[in-house]
């Protein structure tokens, strides 16, 4: 089953000046195959299909344990791109000076985000495309899951490092900043788990692409706070052998690798104005607003 808490993982930014394009490139990180979308369901469904569970405890714990973490991170990701996709600084039109996000939108990359979404996340990659159920790989061989995931992690880094070169926003920025500590957590805990099944040193080849997290500010902050050390444990009561895996310390000797029981802190969510010309949540956004809020007292 699944509890879920009305927050971020992390603090965002506030919404500022829209920049559809770049939310079209961080599209790639939803709903690519690389994206938040395929680890999740990697993750997903390899605990569903999972065999053995109870003499392999620790890895079934570990995938379904991040499987959960990769269920915010969806939010996350949409979180940024819902933030590039609206905001008070609208661009309006010169001649007339009225504030337009049609205007905003008329020749950019990906105008299914204002005709089919009204300004908000598709469940799509960077070019439009529907995230696919085969970027799903459960071959039911614990190994070359795992093996896989690593290279997913490593993959999806990939992904996020040539987006973080085509955009500064700093919504963006602070969603990738976080991704790059968190996705270096996964792609070492895989690493460790085959490291015990194997004797292999995996984590000898990370990072993938050979950039350290510390050399991007917006990593920077996290890994100085000890993120990378940290596993989050996503239940109440379960997934508690996850520490059979993730234990020692981290790669640059900061100290210990640790299992945090319960999720990060987070922070709100922001709010989304209405868009008028997009008829979101209506034409008259003030008027359907009203509404709702004489309803919301009268039922409190
Ligand atoms: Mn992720
Ligand atoms: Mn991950």
């Amino acid at each position: 089953m699944f509890l879920r808490i009305d927050k971020l993982q992390i603090e965002m930014p506030k919404p500022g000046k829209p920049d559809p394009n770049a939310a079209a490139a961080v599209q790639e990180l939803l709903g690519g195959r690389f994206g938040e979308m395929s680890t999740l369901m990697n993750y997903m469904y390899q605990s569903f299909n999972f065999r053995g569970r109870d003499g392999l405890r620790q890895y079934y714990d570990l995938i379904s344990n991040i499987a959960t973490e990769e269920l915010g991170h969806i939010e996350l990701v949409a979180a940024s791109i819902n933030s590039l996709l609206n905001g008070p600084e609208s661009e309006g039109d010169p001649a007339t000076g009225a504030a337009s996000f049609a205007n905003t939108f008329k020749d950019v990359r990906n105008v299914h985000h204002h005709i089919v979404m009204g300004h908000g996340a598709m469940v799509a990659n960077s070019m439009g495309q529907p995230w696919r159920g085969d970027y799903v790989f459960n071959s039911g061989n614990l190994v070359l899951d795992l093996l896989h995931n690593f290279f997913l992690e490593n993959g999806a880094r990939t992904h996020k490092l040539r987006v973080y070169e085509l955009t500064d926003n700093p919504s963006a920025r602070q969603m990738l900043g976080y991704l790059f500590v968190r996705g270096g957590v996964h792609a070492h805990a895989y690493a460790l788990a085959l490291e015990q099944l194997t004797g292999v040193e995996m984590k000898k080849m990370l990072p993938i692409p050979k950039i350290e997290n510390v050399q991007l500010p917006e990593s920077k902050k996290w890994e100085e706070n000890g993120n990378h050390r940290r596993l989050y444990r996503f239940s109440p009561d379960d997934y508690k052998s996850v520490a059979a895996v993730w234990h020692g310390t981290a790669p640059d000797g900061s100290g210990p690798l640790e299992v945090v029981d319960g999720p990060p802190e987070g922070g709100k969510l922001a709010e989304l104005d209405g868009a008028g010309d997009a008829f979101t949540p209506e034409y008259h956004p003030e008027e359907i607003f009203e509404m709702a809020q004489k309803l919301y007292r009268a039922a409190r």
